[in-house]
């Protein structure tokens, strides 16, 4: 397993113009708060892979690249949900190169990847996170799981949803 890395500096690795380097390394990404709740990375140190390119005039493009779950209640049933985000990001860093080619990342030749990182999966989040995609969620009425219960699952209180259709034809 690669060491956890925070900050990384890109001058050791004495590139020159055009030259590159792959590297694995490993990132915490911490915790994330989302609807209330607590979201952690798994697994917590996340292996990444760092390409880093010297540019032709002084300066760096990077990309970034790994991919990790995100672990917690799922928003709709609240048994656990881990659906895995994937991260591809790229910054690029050219001294003098003005706001466009100026990472807020790198700071001289320092990249701070464990912000980078967090920032980049952050941006990868689903909106929701599910423990599947159609989770059916709880039902509003007595909150048994509906993924257990069934689309059958229903109420004497609650309208037949046939008679809600034709309510809606009606409309027309
Ligand atoms: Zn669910
Ligand atoms: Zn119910």
């Amino acid at each position: 397993m690669a060491p956890r890395t925070d900050i990384f500096d890109l001058a050791r690795l004495r590139l020159s113009a055009g030259e590159g380097r792959r590297l694995e390394l490993g990132v915490a990404l911490g915790e994330y708060d989302f609807g209330n709740e607590r979201y952690a990375t798994d697994p917590a140190l996340v292996p990444v892979t760092l390409d880093i390119s010297r540019m032709t005039h002084a300066g760096y493009a990077l990309r970034l690249r790994f991919e990790a779950a995100v672990t917690g209640p799922c928003m709709r049933c609240l048994e656990r949900a881990a659906p895995v985000v994937v991260v591809d990001a790229r910054e690029v860093d050219q001294e003098g190169g003005g706001e466009e080619l100026s990472s807020p990342y790198v700071e001289g030749e320092l990249l701070d990847l464990a912000v980078w990182a967090r920032d980049a999966y952050a941006l990868g989040l689903p909106g929701q996170v599910l423990c599947r995609e159609d989770c059916a969620g709880l039902c509003p009425v007595c909150a048994v799981d509906l993924n257990e219960a069934g689309p059958e699952h229903l109420h004497e209180s609650s309208p037949d949803p046939r008679w809600a259709k034709l309510r809606e034809l009606k409309l027309d």
